[in-house]
């Protein structure tokens, strides 16, 4: 098991629950749109949020967020460590640093005592895109990437600082598994684990569930940060999908449709997409909802999925069955279908 590390009050790792981490996007001299921003991501259940700091002037942004949002805020640091010493005393509660930009020891050696002093923790964070060469093969990548921390940690052990996090990442899925896995063979330092750069959303998002999910399915990953070409709120979201389908968390009430063939007689996406809206508002409202709800086109598979559901219903003939816990309670049709399902939540 990884140890545990707090990145402020947040713990990291050591059997705590998978964490989700989010970025803020907005430039920091937009402050309106940078609080919007990072209220939406508080909102969809960011548990830290990191802030890009490039310039002197964007250290200030940390006090003035914690205005607004109860998250944790990590600076991400690039190329210039005195930035790193000025976040210690800003209000940030962690810092991350690329052994890739940052790696003069001097320089390292007084980052790591300023955030000691601070009580910051540290995430050591490469990136395969930060070697300006070619690797003979993804092992051969990812063991670079692992060798180029091990180096680095050795300045922090050496300082007696062991408040760190680690993340591998790289566009490829193979690499990013690979020097996760290498990574967690030697060390018990938290994994924040993500695929970078991953390209348009949907490769994005098929890119982060693979490689999150192998990892999480070997209990490698403590906190998760998916990373997409869209607006933010859709890395915690997907981030999220992917914590709780690996059953390391719940969020939120799944919903089990099947993919609807033309043996169905009920149009299904558009019932099951206006389900989903229902399900959000009333888990926005703060419902306890059944953990698993399904709507099946047909008695082929539909009956078994909804016996299996907290809640479901198998459409038929003209009307549907509605199931729970393996009895059916009734019969609803295509029309009445959302409104019967909810009244059943609670019968
Ligand atoms: S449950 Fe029925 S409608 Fe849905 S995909 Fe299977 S056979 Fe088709």
């Amino acid at each position: 098991m990884s140890r545990v590390v707090k990145i402020g009050d947040l713990e990291v790792g050591g059997g705590n629950p998978v964490r989700i981490k989010g970025m803020l996007k907005t430039p920091t001299t937009k402050r309106e749109s940078l609080v919007k921003e990072a209220m939406r991501l508080w909102e969809e259940g960011a548990e830290a949020i990191r802030v890009a700091v490039k310039e002197k002037k964007d250290v200030e942004v940390a006090k003035f967020l914690k205005k607004y949002v109860k998250v944790p805020l990590v600076a991400d640091i690039h190329f210039h460590y005195k930035l790193g010493l000025l976040v210690a005393e800003a209000g940030f509660d962690a810092l991350r640093l690329n052994p890739l930009n940052i790696y003069k020891k001097k320089e390292v050696v007084e980052t790591i005592r300023a955030a000691k002093k601070s009580n910051l923790s540290i995430r050591i964070g490469v990136n395969s895109g930060g070697f300006k060469r070619e690797f003979a093969s993804e092992e051969a990548l990812a063991k670079k990437m692992v060798e180029t921390v091990e180096e680095y940690l050795k300045i922090f052990e050496k300082e007696n600082f062991f408040d760190i996090i680690i993340s591998l990442k790289s566009s490829d899925v193979l690499t990013t598994i690979k020097a996760n896995q290498i990574f967690r063979k030697k060390f018990d330092y938290p994994l924040h684990i993500g695929v970078t750069a991953t390209g348009p959303f949907l490769q994005g998002v098929v890119k982060s569930s693979l490689a999150a999910g192998v990892l999480l399915s070997a209990g490698v990953g403590d906190v998760i940060r998916v990373s997409l070409t869209t607006p933010s709120f859709w890395e915690i979201k997907i981030a999220r999908f992917i914590v709780q389908f690996m059953k390391k968390r719940r969020f939120f009430s799944e919903i089990i449709s099947c993919p609807l063939c033309s043996r169905s007689e009920v149009n299904l996406i558009r019932r099951v997409n206006e389900f989903q809206r229902v399900v959000d508002k009333l888990e926005k409202e703060g419902c306890s909802l059944p953990a698993k709800i399904a709507i099946m086109g047909c008695v082929v598979n539909g009956p078994g999925e909804a016996y299996q559901a907290d809640i479901g219903v198998a459409f038929g003939k003209g009307k549907a069955a509605i199931f729970k816990k393996g009895k059916i309670l009734g019969y609803t049709n295509e029309e009445n279908l959302i409104e019967d399902l909810i009244r059943y939540f609670n019968n």
